[in-house]
């Protein structure tokens, strides 16, 4: 089924209170305006802007990557859907506010998918305040909260239907606020679609710096990792954190055997969603025989630079029965922090023994876990 989608760019935005149209303001370094035609990009046959006479030029300029048509929008919403329906060649037709940069690209799929399988999909939210209707300062009513919805965009229909319905609209010369109400006027109850991302309409200019924020932070990613290594090479010392802390028998490794920087290692590219260390630094490649497991991490830190991400901070914890940590992990605090170009007080290492149980308990050899969070480097 051929798709089209008509994006609602031609209002002023007056409430958001900026000198220009409030869909031309950036959010995170592109104009509200291009973040949202960029999620249909794709995912329709069709991206239809509707725009005022005072921002086609800048409308076209800034979302000439997603090839739209543009048309001249209205005096009201209704009269700027109507003129822009008569350009949709898709047999069916979303039409979302410019103002909701955040639609998921799941939900566009998903009201598609109603479209086909119902005839009609409006994105909607449940109400989780409790809502009433009120007269002169009074409340009226509270109706059942269970029944209440809030309804966003995109609405969906099939293109000959809300047609229909909003040429009927215009000749009663009627006004409505969404497409919804208009369909439901002239032709049948639409079709809720409960949407499953955040759906946010850009009102007010708190409303940008607040979703920029999570947006900018919204990128940010957990990773875990752990490893284990035996005692029993022949040397007077063990390496953790790039540390030597000696020791009366060393860690078995093809590496230098800094059981905590591989557990971190593997902390981050899992993070990043990539594989683990034995894919990037094979214990069968001679390469990386005795390696220093510290410039090990460098590499990782690089390889996730690329994939546009760094390490905010990361948390460390080793358990070994043998040797005393407490008196390195300043140290091995230092190293890790320099690895990863974090301040220190990003860092937290923790060790603790096994109280006798298990192989650390043993002391057959040292375990070691560690998280990290990443971030999205901005303006990648
Ligand atoms: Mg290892």
């Amino acid at each position: 089924m051929k798709t089209s989608v008509i994006i609602c760019a031609a209002g002023r935005g007056e409430r958001a209170g900026f000198e220009k149209n409030k869909l031309l303001v950036p959010v995170n370094g592109q104009p509200v305006i291009y973040l949202t035609a960029e999620k249909f990009y794709g995912l329709t046959d069709e991206i239809i802007i509707a725009v005022s006479k005072e921002d086609e030029s800048e409308i076209k300029a800034v979302c000439s990557p997603f090839n739209p048509i543009i048309v001249r929008g209205g005096k009201t919403r209704t009269e700027s859907v109507y003129n822009a329906l008569k350009v949709v060649s898709g047999e069916a037709v979303l039409i979302h506010d410019g103002a909701r940069p955040f639609i998921a690209e799941e939900d566009i799929k998903g009201c598609i998918g109603y479209v086909e399988r119902y005839g009609s999909a409006v994105c909607a939210a449940p109400c989780t305040d409790t809502v009433c209707t009120a007269e002169k300062g009074e409340i009226i009513s509270v109706p059942d909260r269970a029944n209440m919805y809030r309804l966003q965009t995109p609405q969906c229909f099939k293109t000959e239907d809300i047609r229909l319905a909003y040429s009927l609209a215009i000749s009663d010369g009627e006004t409505y606020t969404d497409d919804s109400s208009v369909y439901l006027k002239y032709i049948a109850p639409p079709r809720l679609y409960t949407a499953c991302g955040e759906n946010v309409k850009l009102t007010y200019a708190g409303d940008f710096k607040e979703f920029a924020a999570i947006k900018a932070e919204g990128a940010d990613r957990v990773g875990f990792g752990a490893d284990v290594h035996a005692f029993g090479k022949e040397q007077n010392f063990i390496t953790l954190c790039g540390v030597k802390i000696p020791c009366d028998t060393g860690l078995i490794a093809h590496s230098d055997g800094d059981v905590a920087v591989h557990a971190l290692m593997d902390a981050v590219l899992s993070a990043a969603g990539l594989k683990d260390i034995g894919n990037y630094f094979p214990d069968t490649d001679d390469k990386y025989l005795g390696a220093d497991s510290i410039n090990l991490l460098k590499e990782v830190v690089k390889l996730i630079k690329t994939k546009g991400y760094a390490v905010k901070n990361a948390s460390v914890a080793i358990q070994a029965e043998k040797p005393k940590l407490a008196p390195y992990t300043e140290s091995m605090k230092g190293n890790l922090s320099a690895a990863l170009s974090v301040a220190p007080e990003c860092i937290g290492i923790s060790a603790g023994t096994c109280e006798g149980l298990g192989f650390v308990g043993k002391k057959l050899g040292i375990s070691a876990t560690a998280a990290v969070l990443l971030t999205q480097i901005q303006g990648r």
